[in-house]
């Protein structure tokens, strides 16, 4: 099945008198189950594409629709449910709240979304399948770099949602631990049936996946 569909998707920046075409009408669509990469040279657009997807942003031409959802069409309540339990994102960066707990940090979205009471179980649940049971008390600053990614992929999939978005999540860690995680992010969308779209500059890594998609003068190549 086609949970993804993404169609002559324009987005252009304008910053004083200069205005950047970034995306002249893109085309893919993404089947569920599918883990694909999506690269290109920096500045090419990668991020921007991502943040369409999750909703974070509108495109100024072309359409998505993600597992039945016509995003242009989806407003206020509707667009907020879509972006807390259809889409996850994992960053480049954790952006975990240094006051909180690895637990806390991960219940947050699931309170957000009005599962207050199930929000604990279901978090520490999560921090379970990412390995880090022995971690769930520590703040953000007492985790490695690979484990504080371990956290944000645990915080982004506590609603369950159907895609998980990932822009460059492996970019700041070493070679090694770059692999860990990666591998742990094939292992959930296995587990979990996702659908994963994961940005990177990293060759092994997307040829690890099953597509890649390559993005270059604003269109899907
Ligand atoms: P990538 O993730 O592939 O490196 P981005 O999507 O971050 O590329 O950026 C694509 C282009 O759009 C770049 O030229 C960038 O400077 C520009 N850009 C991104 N976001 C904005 C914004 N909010 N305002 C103006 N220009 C932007
Ligand atoms: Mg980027």
């Amino acid at each position: 099945m086609t949970l993804v569909t993404v169609r002559g998707l324009e987005k252009t920046y304008s910053s004083g008198s200069e205005t950047i075409r970034v995306l002249r009408g893109v085309d893919f669509d993404l089947e569920e189950g599918e883990a694909v990469a999506l690269m290109g040279p920096s500045g090419v657009g990668k991020s921007t594409l991502l943040h369409m997807l999750a909703g974070l942003d509108a495109p100024d031409g072309g359409a998505i629709r993600i597992n039945g959802n016509d995003l242009a069409a989806l407003r206020g309540n509707h667009l907020d449910a879509f972006r807390r339990t259809t889409v996850g994102v994992v960053y480049q960066f954790h952006f975990l709240l240094p006051e909180f707990t690895a637990l806390e940090n991960v219940m947050l979205p699931a309170i957000i979304a009005g599962r207050g009471r199930e929000a604990r179980a279901a978090a520490a649940r999560l921090l379970e399948e990412v390995g880090l049971s022995g971690r769930v008390d520590h703040t953000p600053a007492r985790l490695s770099g690979g484990e504080q990614q371990r956290v944000a992929i645990a915080r982004a999939l506590v609603n369950a949602p159907r895609l998980l978005l990932a822009d460059e999540p492996t970019g700041n860690l070493d070679e090694s631990t770059a692999a860990q995680v990666f591998d742990l992010l094939m292992d959930l969308r296995r587990s979990r049936g996702l659908t994963f779209l994961m940005a990177t500059h990293n060759p092994g890594l997307a040829a690890s996946c099953t597509r890649t998609l390559r993005l270059k003068d604003g269109k899907i190549g």
